[in-house]
């Protein structure tokens, strides 16, 4: 068979790319939602609530995601990314730096990003935070969050994304339950406008708009995938 041609390629990951690097995913079993109640710690209002355990939390996962290493799903994006250039991005639903660890550039972490905390300060100041999140911001002294965006706020360059999704001609979207809106809504956006849609995944995902679908671990099925483009 011809190799297929695209131009440009957007990727869309979830958790289950990072699942073989030993990050639980949320939602399958033994996922780490399974002992922290989502209200708590993934809302803003579990956060003016319980402030300690929600920082625990995240203290934790920041512990967790620095003992992983990328896949090999991770390294065949940084592959991808390298012939496509500037026609590129991967946009992340994860909060674990593994794909930026692995060589990616084009990344754009949707959800925020699990090794940075930003100030409940007016400047809103972020900084990296390699374990346990400050007590106080280090420029403005006021107190800090994680930078994660928590159900009912709304993900970081919204804009850039759907321009991104209305002009690629590829989408693929990896380990993603497609369960979490707005990113669950990207393959429909994608394919109403004209993209060639392919999701990998262990399952298939309900709900259309998809051309192809790759069964399989993200770690063995993702880097046959890009050898094919
Ligand atoms: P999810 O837990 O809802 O779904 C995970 C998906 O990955 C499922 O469809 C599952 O079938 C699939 N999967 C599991 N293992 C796989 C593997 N080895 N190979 C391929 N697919 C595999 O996660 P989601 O869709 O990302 O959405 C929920 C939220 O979870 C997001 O907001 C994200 O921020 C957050 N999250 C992030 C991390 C992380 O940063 N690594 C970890 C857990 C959850």
């Amino acid at each position: 068979m011809e190799p297929k041609q695209f131009k440009k390629v957007v990727i869309l990951t979830g958790a289950g790319i990072s699942a073989e690097s030993g990050i639980p995913t949320f939602r399958d079993s033994g996922g780490l939602w399974e002992n922290e109640p989502v209200e708590v710690v993934a809302t803003p209002e579990g956060f003016v609530k319980h402030p300690e355990r929600v920082i625990d939390f995240y203290n934790k996962r920041r512990q967790d995601a620095l003992r992983c290493e990328p896949n090999a799903a991770h390294y065949a994006l940084v592959k991808l990314e390298e012939k496509f250039g500037d026609n590129f991005l991967l946009i992340t639903q994860n909060v674990d730096d593994l794909h930026q660890r692995a060589g990616s550039k084009r990344v754009l972490p949707m959800h925020g990003e699990l090794l940075k905390v930003r100030c409940l300060g007016a400047a809103e100041h972020v900084i990296e935070c390699k374990e346990n999140q400050p007590e106080e911001c280090p420029v403005c002294k006021a107190k800090m969050r994680p930078h994660i965006v928590w159900f009912g706020e709304i993900p970081f360059e919204m804009d850039r994304i759907y321009g991104e999704l209305t002009s690629c001609d590829l989408f693929a979207y990896i380990g993603t339950s497609g369960a979490v809106y707005p990113a669950a809504g990207f393959r429909q956006v994608a394919k109403q406008a004209g993209a060639h849609v392919v999701c990998l995944n262990l399952e298939e995902i309900s709900g259309g708009y998809t051309d192809e679908f790759i069964k399989g671990k993200a770690g063995e099925i993702v880097p046959k995938w890009v050898q094919t483009l």
